[in-house]
């Protein structure tokens, strides 16, 4: 193997950078070129790609986001394209590619390797965790903890006012923030897409808090949902129940900021082992962790099956409710 590639794409996630950093210092200590690909796959099809060393990565190992941009690309959905992206790769005498992002990005990983036969190894780089063949995700770590800060500063104008405040993580599909949040803040309630939200028994409990002397006061956790605005509808109806809540959208502030050294040591692992991985001679795989133990998973599974989120943590953050 004598020279890769690496490239970020998809919704940038903390912890991006220590990756790229895994592939390029591991990589050049096996005698490997390794090139950067500029802004993910819209990068790769007009070929900005630049070839890194030891000092590109300097210094970048703490910072949030990525060195390499990300983007979105809707061309690279056209087999032609990804061809003439092939094309690319193969004129720069580049033998692998490491991609890293979310589902769709490793979607588009797997077609690539699979048209074109040049070897791809992908890394599971979102916040929201929910990526099959993963315990884990790049990223993830890291947004609960800003999440987390955030919230605790809400409470203390919740407490002081006696406020209910209804605070919304990111999560279209999955619970995954909502719930490890929802534990770790002392939430009163969790809202998350896998369980039926029902307005009556968030207004049973409310007021079950009160009858006991607990006051008004309380922080609310909802995961976004699939459908915008899910937050406010539930404060509207609240609100139809004689509750003033406030609405907290914490947005993008949770894809950003320094990754955590738990996201750290992660992406930093995940990206060395992918050059083991490329090393090795594999192909369309992801690398994952499971039990503690980073391994291969083949990324067709990764993208036939949806992680589901333990019926333990959603047991675990209602059983910690008042
Ligand atoms: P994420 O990787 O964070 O899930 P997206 O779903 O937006 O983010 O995907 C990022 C990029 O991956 C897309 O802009 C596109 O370039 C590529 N991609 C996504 N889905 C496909 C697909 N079905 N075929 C080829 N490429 C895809």
């Amino acid at each position: 193997l004598k020279a890769i590639a690496v490239l970020t794409s998809g919704g940038d996630a903390p912890g991006m950078n220590p990756a790229i950093r895994g592939v390029v210092r591991a990589a050049l200590s096996h005698g490997i070129r390794v090139y950067g690909v500029n802004r993910g796959y819209s990068g790769l099809i007009i070929g900005d790609i630049w070839e890194m060393n030891s000092r590109s990565v300097t210094n970048i190992v703490q910072r949030g986001g990525t060195l390499l941009k990300s983007d979105r690309c809707e061309a690279f959905k056209d087999p032609t394209v990804r061809h003439q992206a092939a094309e690319i790769l193969r004129e720069r005498e580049i033998e692998g590619l490491v991609v890293i992002g979310g589902d769709g990005s490793l979607t588009g990983a797997a077609l690539l390797a699979e048209e074109s036969g040049i070897p791809v190894v992908g890394l599971p780089g979102t916040i929201d965790n929910d990526i099959h063949g993963s315990d884990d995700t790049i990223g993830f770590d890291t947004a609960v903890n800003t999440a987390l800060d955030a919230i605790d500063r809400i409470r203390d104008t919740a407490l002081s006012h006696e406020r209910l405040f209804l605070v919304e993580v990111m999560g279209r599909d999955s619970g995954f923030i909502a719930t490890q949040v929802g534990i770790a803040c002392g939430a009163e309630m969790v809202v998350i897409p896998e369980v039926e939200f029902k307005i009556q028994s968030l207004c049973f409990q409310l007021a079950n808090n009160r009858v006991k002397g607990e006051g008004s006061s309380g922080i609310i956790v909802v995961a976004e949902g699939p459908r915008p605005g899910l937050t406010y509808r539930i404060a509207q109806q609240l609100e139809e129940n004689g509750q003033s809540p406030k609405v907290c959208i914490l947005g993008h502030i949770q894809r950003g900021g320094s990754p955590t050294g738990h996201d750290r040591v992660l992406a930093s692992c995940m990206g060395a082992t992918a050059v083991d991985y490329l090393r090795a001679g594999y192909s369309s795989i992801m690398v994952g962790v499971q039990k503690g133990e980073v391994l291969d998973v083949p990324l067709k599974e990764v993208l036939e099956r949806k992680k589901p989120l333990a019926s333990e943590w959603i047991a675990m953050s209602s059983l910690l409710h008042k």
